[in-house]
């Protein structure tokens, strides 16, 4: 078995005027990658290094495994999806709304919710099942591993985690950081809050096999967003990723 780790996480620090509670704003999505690729022969090594190394596909805004290939659910459609008992009511028909929002770029269904109030530890972790958790204590120290970051874990507002096989995704667990951030629907409550459903639909992205904008400032899958930011609109390079890989 071969492992490999990514993590991407960008930072964005935003000084804002004394009278708010803190004087520094961390707008970091984070999206951490975990793969697994194993095999089936005698040494599960054989696999990995004897398998022919052909020329790179072409990213497609996709991240990529250490062959070149994007790394995606493939056929494996529907994603299904466990919203936690712990996602403020409120917030659960936003998260329907994102996925909406992301097939509508796709001629196929993309995500499906299992269960709206889904009951286990609290705590993400390699299960085979797809959560999304609402986070109010405990965020993780640690960017976890494979982390080149340099940044502190807890002023991330989300973290989404993608487990692979070979260029396949076999599953995806999405933190929200209500513990250091607070969100809103349509009402900001304070100059800080978050736009959830820009955030959700940035995740989703992740949960889908996107990687992170680095040129496009107003993409939907740009590193950061800002407090009281509404980004919600896909851009021509979103629709051709997604028919990429599923179309
Ligand atoms: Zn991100």
């Amino acid at each position: 078995m071969m492992m490999f780790q990514w993590l991407l996480h960008r930072y964005h620090k935003n000084h804002k005027k004394a009278c708010y509670p803190s004087p520094v704003v961390a707008l970091p999505f984070l999206f951490l990658v975990t793969g697994l690729t194993s095999s089936c022969s005698k040494n599960p090594l054989d696999a990995v290094f004897k398998r022919p190394i052909s020329a790179p596909q072409p990213s497609c805004g996709f991240l990529q495994n250490a062959y070149g290939e994007r790394i995606s659910w493939k056929t494996n459609l529907p994603v299904r999806m466990y919203i936690h008992e712990s996602v403020p009511r409120q917030f659960v028909p936003v998260i329907y709304s994102s996925m909406k929002h992301w097939e509508g770029l796709s001629k196929q269904p993309l995500f499906q919710i299992v269960s709206e109030s889904y009951r286990d530890s609290g705590q993400a972790r390699q299960d085979g099942f797809n959560v999304i958790y609402w986070v109010t204590s405990d965020w993780p120290n640690t960017n976890g591993k494979g982390s080149h970051s340099s940044h502190h874990p807890k002023m991330e507002q989300a973290r989404t985690t993608v487990h692979t096989v070979g260029n396949q995704i076999v599953e995806a667990d999405l933190r929200i950081n209500a513990q250091r951030f607070d969100f809103y629907v349509d009402q900001p409550k304070s100059p800080l809050s978050i736009h959830f459903e820009s955030l959700m639909i940035h995740e989703l992205g992740h949960v889908l096999g996107l990687a992170h904008n680095e040129h496009s400032p107003n993409d939907i899958m740009w590193t950061h967003l800002l407090p009281l930011t509404e980004r919600t609109q896909f851009s021509e390079e979103n629709r051709m990723a997604i028919q990429c890989e599923y179309n």
